[in-house]
């Protein structure tokens, strides 16, 4: 999810959410409930307006019967199927009615569901509740002006704050890489933040551009989380001045150290 660089956990993957309509506030609701730092984010002093107008001030939230045959798509029917089914309308109906505690009647001669309060306001407040008590931090009054995949993970540049990130997925974080816009300081750097995600730090180590880089290879090493086999490989390739600093340094893990140590001792008894 969320934040502020180096103001996050980061054993919880960060998900931000631009848009606090009703497609931004069920992903909100969703990526909370499993259990993701979220944030929503919206540029209104309340999120979901259109909601509000929908329906005539009803909200029409659902179609009381599903008639495949109503669905069509230029692309793949199959895949559209798929969509259709996978969240039932009876399963919808319940998430409504049980977790955001709003029942629904029908309206007969159009066979249509409403809330029985016929008011969409509930529907809103009611998303937006949902998503807060799932978890998710809704931040109103917050206009997204850009956001961009980088090493750390997705920048997400607002109006009036300084940038937040969230997390990539690996093809995110391979994609940054190779980004010839991607300067070795940016790389460092990241891999030297104290929520610098693994996931990154295994993509470096991997890279054809960045592997071989002195800098890197020493961030990779320096970097807390990095898996302990990907240091051990680059550490007998670090200069004598680093390696008097990795066997000193009690922030380390104690093999780490002891390796170090013994590449100086190896070094010294061949030299
Ligand atoms: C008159 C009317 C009646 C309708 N009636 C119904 C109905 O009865 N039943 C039904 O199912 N559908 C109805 N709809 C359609 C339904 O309202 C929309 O499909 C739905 O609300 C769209 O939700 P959304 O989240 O996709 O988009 P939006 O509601 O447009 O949400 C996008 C959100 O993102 C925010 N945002 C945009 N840019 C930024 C930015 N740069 N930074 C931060 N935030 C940003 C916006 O402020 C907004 O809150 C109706 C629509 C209208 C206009």
């Amino acid at each position: 999810m969320i934040a502020e660089p180096g103001a996050s956990n980061p054993s919880r993957r960060r998900v931000v959410v631009i848009g606090a309509g009703a497609a931004g506030s069920m992903a909100a609701i969703f990526a909370a409930t499993s259990g993701a730092e979220t944030l929503l984010l919206e540029r209104t002093a309340d999120g979901g307006r259109k909601i509000l107008i929908s329906g005539g001030g009803r909200c029409n939230i659902l179609p009381a019967r599903v008639d495949e045959s109503r669905f069509v798509t230029d692309s793949s029917p199959h895949l559209l199927r798929k969509i259709v089914r996978s969240w039932p309308l009876r399963e919808q109906v319940a998430f409504f009615e049980k977790e955001m505690g709003i029942p629904l009647a029908e309206e007969q001669e159009s066979a249509k569901l409403f809330p029985v309060s016929n008011r969409a306001r509930d529907v809103r407040d009611g998303l937006l509740d949902l998503a807060a008590r799932r978890g998710a931090t809704v931040m109103t009054g917050t206009t997204v002006t850009d956001y961009a995949p980088g090493p750390d993970g997705w920048r997400i540049e607002r109006e009036g704050g300084p940038p937040l990130l969230a997390d990539a997925d690996t093809h995110v974080v391979e994609a940054a890489l190779i980004n010839p816009r991607l300067r070795e300081e940016d790389l460092t750097t990241a891999l030297r933040r104290d929520d610098a995600r693994t996931t990154l730090v295994e993509a470096a180590a991997a890279s054809t551009r960045w592997a071989p880089s002195y800098a890197v290879k020493l961030a990779i090493v320096l970097q807390p989380r990095t898996p302990l086999p990907l240091v051990l490989e680059r550490i007998s390739s670090l200069v004598p001045r680093d390696l008097r600093r990795l066997a000193l340094d009690p922030s380390l893990r104690p093999l780490i150290q002891a390796a170090a140590r013994k590449v100086i001792e190896q070094e010294s008894e061949t030299s």
